[in-house]
């Protein structure tokens, strides 16, 4: 965990933030900046930065914020319409928060680039 880090911030409670899901690895929020009708963003309770850094080690806390994203778009009424999951790793690849999250996009028809 850093300090200087937002999601590891709202990990500690330092950051109050209304949590849509919440267990021992992981949590989900919905996007403060929403693309979609549906946005949310799956959350590890772990600092790790990109994806890059991502070992064969984390499968089970991958598979954990899959599921739980899974459910949260069933929740939200978009499971049988389909929806997007996605990492963006690294400034081209889009992301701006350092500490990996898996956005869930729904609620409307996405296009190839969102
Ligand atoms: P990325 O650009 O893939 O790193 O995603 C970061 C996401 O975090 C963006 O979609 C932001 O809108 C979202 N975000 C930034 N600050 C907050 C916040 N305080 N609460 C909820 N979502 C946030
Ligand atoms: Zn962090």
């Amino acid at each position: 965990m850093t300090t200087d880090c937002l999601f590891c911030n709202m990990v500690s409670g330092e950051m109050a933030v209304e949590k849509l899901h919440d267990d021992d690895l992981c949590f989900a929020i919905r996007d403060i900046n929403p693309r979609a009708p549906v946005h949310l963003l799956v959350i590890p309770k772990i600092h790790i930065a990109t994806m890059r850094d991502v070992q064969e080690e984390h499968g089970p806390l991958l598979g954990r914020m899959t599921a739980v994203a899974n459910r949260l778009a069933e929740a939200e009424g978009i499971s049988e319409r389909g929806y997007r999951l996605t990492f963006n790793v690294g400034d081209e690849g889009g992301q701006t928060v350092y500490h990996i999250h898996l956005h869930v996009l729904g609620g409307r028809q996405l296009g190839a680039e969102g």
